[in-house]
């Protein structure tokens, strides 16, 4: 497993290591899976294969940094306050882009903007936002009921694979009484919706 060398400044072996630190084995297997997962996509839309592998591969980075650790970035780095009143399900994409700034040197937009909206989805939605986001849901670490519909769906057709996963993970939340961050909602309008 290697990552292209074109949107950081650390080779792919400094990357690799710098994740790894921040997290445990299975989170890590996750993200190789995601990486992996998006290259494919990404190679089946017509998308930059190393772009894709790398957003994938580092989507998760801050999944694990602590509670505290976010609560302060958000304060310090004039974050939505708003952020606070959630948790780290969506500290770690929208929060987690400023670890990811920080430590791997990544400046390239369009990663930053697919990892800000890999958990929540959004109403406008670019075509790597798609890949990182179906990726999540279908690398092949994942093994909920429904994965193996998901997967056909999204290697078919990527809108319906967002639209898919949107539907899928409502219901989850919703069946848990779960709050819904309001994004979620508007992408779901937006994308799965009749
Ligand atoms: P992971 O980081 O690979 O585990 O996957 P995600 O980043 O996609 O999701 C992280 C967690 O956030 C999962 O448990 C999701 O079900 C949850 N999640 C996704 N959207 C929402 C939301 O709108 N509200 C809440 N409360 N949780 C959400
Ligand atoms: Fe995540
Ligand atoms: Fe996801
Ligand atoms: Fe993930």
């Amino acid at each position: 497993f290697s990552l292209s060398k074109t949107y950081s400044p650390l080779s792919s072996a400094e990357l690799i290591a710098k994740e790894k630190s921040m997290m445990d084995a299975a989170r890590f297997e996750h993200c190789i899976g995601v990486s992996q997962t998006a290259r494919k996509l990404a190679q089946l839309n017509g998308y930059d294969e190393d772009k894709a592998a790398l957003a994938g591969f580092i989507h998760d980075y801050a999944k694990q940094v602590d509670n505290s650790e976010f609560e302060a970035v958000i304060k310090s780095e004039n974050f939505d306050p708003d952020l606070l009143n959630w948790n780290r399900a969506i500290w770690h994409g929208i929060v987690g882009v400023y670890f990811i700034e920080r430590d791997l040197k990544i400046t390239d937009p369009e990663i930053l903007q697919a990892i800000r909206r890999h958990t929540t989805a959004d109403t406008e939605m670019t075509t790597l936002d798609k890949i990182v986001f179906v990726a999540d849901f279908i690398e092949p670490g994942r093994s909920f009921p429904g994965v193996e519909e998901a997967r056909k769906v999204s290697f078919a057709n990527l809108d319906q694979g967002v639209a898919y996963e949107l539907s899928h993970t409502l219901e989850f939340l919703i069946a848990k009484r779960a709050r819904i961050y309001p994004k979620t909602i508007a992408a779901y309008n937006v994308w799965a919706a009749e």
